[in-house]
């Protein structure tokens, strides 16, 4: 199967889902509306399927070059040794792609910003203040974009958003784009490596034969 292929059945499979959300949220009286971007302040994380599609439709943009420095920059701020999370939300440094309080890839958003609707008032959501904020559970649908991703690249990654885009603009890039793209990703940690790093201080393990797999499908992805 070739990528934008691929890519298309990612679209498809919003589409499809942004249904079942549609008529799960309508239970619950979400604060969630237009103009309102607080959760853009966040430490957004996506697979390497929805990475492609964001940096695909980068770089066919004429100011692609100017969208992988903001990525670069954005990127070491969030792979600082031992980042919070939380630390990061307060520092309120908004997501690349936010512009004039909008999402300028709404169209494509990862499902981690796409499946978020806030059930508690908007007001809480402030960086500043710090408040538990209650959400509707669609975890669900980001589990199944995570199996599409699954089941098209061999293997895949999870990484922060900026991160995660600017490598995947290595693989989408066209000609002309590489040499810089390749200069834009010095000094910064790959994906895996960056998962590597931060997942044993989660708790959490990578088997050591599959961060070779993925570090290597990283670099060429295997479209399946
Ligand atoms: S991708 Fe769009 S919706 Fe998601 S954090 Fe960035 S600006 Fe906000």
């Amino acid at each position: 199967m070739n990528m934008q292929r691929v890519l298309e059945n990612l679209r498809l499979q919003y589409a499809d889902l942004d249904r079942v959300a549609k008529k799960a949220i309508s239970q619950f009286k979400v604060s969630c509306g237009k103009g309102c971007f607080a959760c853009c302040y966040q430490m957004t994380a996506l697979n390497t399927l929805e990475g492609l599609l964001i940096a695909d439709h980068v770089c066919r943009q004429e100011n692609w070059l100017e969208t992988a420095q903001k990525l670069r920059d954005a990127s070491f701020a969030y792979v600082k040794p031992g980042l919070d999370r939380a630390e990061h939300f307060r520092t309120r440094t908004p997501c690349v792609f936010l512009k004039d309080g909008n999402c300028s890839i709404y169209e494509i958003r990862p499902a981690a910003c796409r499946f978020l609707y806030v059930t508690t008032p908007a007001e809480l959501c402030d960086p500043a203040r710090d408040s538990d904020v209650g959400a509707v559970n669609l975890t669900e649908l980001e589990a199944h974009v995570f199996k599409l991703a699954e089941m098209s690249l061999h293997p895949i990654a999870s990484a922060p958003l900026p991160l995660m885009v600017l490598y995947c603009m290595l693989i989408t890039a066209l000609p002309h784009q590489e040499k810089m793209l390749n200069q834009l990703t010095n000094g910064l940690p790959d994906p895996i490596t960056w998962m590597n790093t931060i997942l044993p201080m989660m708790k959490m393990d990578v088997h050591p034969e599959t961060r070779d797999a993925m570090i290597d499908a990283i670099k060429k992805v295997g479209i399946q």
